[in-house]
């Protein structure tokens, strides 16, 4: 939002930190954003008193935004306006509307403009019922069983968490199928990362943008749900950074179709450089075969978007990875992080972390990040 035309130099943004754990966080985790990069977490003392810096604080957040309006006193920049109001990203209206209508009419659905292609199908940005803006996967005929879909699908729209794109309805009647989701505006993470707007993106963003997506699959560990295809391509971004997982699932549907073809797998993009060794050697998918792929995914954030193994071939992934290769640390990343990635490519299932230890991790380190502010405004 901050990056949205109209925001002056200065313009800042007061929030609830997005990717903190659980719902009661919500309030009680107020986050100062300035400009395109920075984020400071707004603390309170003990008597209710407020700072970013533990060297001043404030009686209230008005208090703390007029000082830092006169004055940068050690913020990257001294405060101008509030950033501009933009309108709330739509996320529960259609499925609300589609709660007990789960097969929608697809003339219903207008297609405005595609948005991307995958393996199975396109996606386009669609209008429902002249009114709700949409995204709309079209598969191509023949990737799936309709039934089978339909049983997983049904799985799908029950799982309700703000880290997971909401699936809304979808038209299975005729070829091809439509799958209706909540629109992202900002496409996959893994465009975002490679493109200009990565180069923009700081060390606590990436953090941030890993522990909303560690968020997400917490919630799918808890449903004991499983991904099968965490990867920077299946995450989609929204306004001011907002991560979100898509696909969850949906490879379980299609995968079926080429168990047992190994050859095939490797002839299609069977994303072998995120898949875990038993998962890919044994057909062995769990949510630890997802923590393996969210390590990956890591790997991706910290390198804004580079292939994973990026000398190596798939071949050589599926020799050498369960010999005990690992990716080395990428370049800039801190060590930290690397050694959350080299805990989720742990041989053994069990030895790896639960996306729970991940999710808070990951928000420990986005509060340490901000904390060496307070170490940099003492000298
Ligand atoms: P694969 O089919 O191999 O998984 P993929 O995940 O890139 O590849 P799709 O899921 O079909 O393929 O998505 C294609 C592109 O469409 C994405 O890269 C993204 O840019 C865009 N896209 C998909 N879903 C949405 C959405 N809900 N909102 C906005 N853009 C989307």
């Amino acid at each position: 939002m901050l990056l949205a035309e109209g925001n002056q130099h200065g313009a800042f943004l007061i929030r609830n930190c997005e990717s903190q754990r659980g719902e009661r966080s919500l309030s009680e985790n107020p986050m100062l954003d300035c400009g395109k990069v920075k984020h400071y977490k707004l603390k309170k003392l003990e008597n209710g008193h407020v700072f970013v810096s533990r060297a001043r604080s404030f009686l209230t957040v008005q208090e703390l935004v007029a000082h830092y309006s006169q004055e940068a006193d050690g913020l990257c920049v001294r405060l101008g306006e509030p950033c501009k109001k933009m309108e709330a990203p739509q996320t529960h209206g259609l499925s609300y509307n589609t709660v007990d209508q789960w097969e929608i009419d697809r003339n219903s659905i207008k297609l405005l403009r595609k948005l991307g292609a995958g393996q199975f199908g396109e996606v386009f940005e669609g209008l429902w019922n002249e009114t709700t803006a949409v995204a709309v996967k079209t598969l191509k005929p023949g990737t799936m069983d309709s039934e089978d879909f339909l049983r997983e699908a049904q799985i799908m729209k029950r799982l309700r968490h703000a880290k997971l794109i909401q699936l809304y309805a979808v038209c299975t009647m005729e070829q091809p199928i439509y799958i209706i989701t909540e629109l992202m505006k900002n496409g996959s993470l893994l465009d975002y990362l490679q493109k200009d707007k990565g180069a923009m993106l700081g060390i606590s963003d990436q953090i941030e943008m890993a522990a909303q997506v560690a968020s997400g699959m917490a919630y799918l560990e808890l449903q004991n749900y499983i991904h099968r295809d965490l990867a920077a391509r299946n995450v989609l971004v929204g306004e001011n950074n907002i991560c979100k997982v898509a696909d969850f699932g949906l490879a379980r549907v299609f995968m079926k179709e080429n168990e047992n073809v190994y050859e095939a797998k490797e002839g299609t993009k069977f994303p072998v450089k995120w898949t875990a060794p038993e998962a890919m050697h044994d057909n062995k998918f769990s949510i630890k075969s997802d923590v393996w792929s969210f390590g990956v995914l890591l790997y991706e954030i910290m390198t804004f978007g580079q292939m994973p193994y990026p000398a190596m071939t798939n071949y050589q992934v599926v020799q050498r990875v369960p010999q005990g290769y690992r990716m080395p640390c990428p370049p800039n990343c801190p060590k930290v992080m690397y050694d959350i990635m080299m805990d989720c490519w742990k041989q053994d299932e069990p030895d790896r972390p639960t996306f729970e230890t991940l999710q808070w991790k990951l928000e420990d380190f986005f509060d340490m990040d901000v904390t060496s502010y307070d170490d940099a405004a003492r000298y």
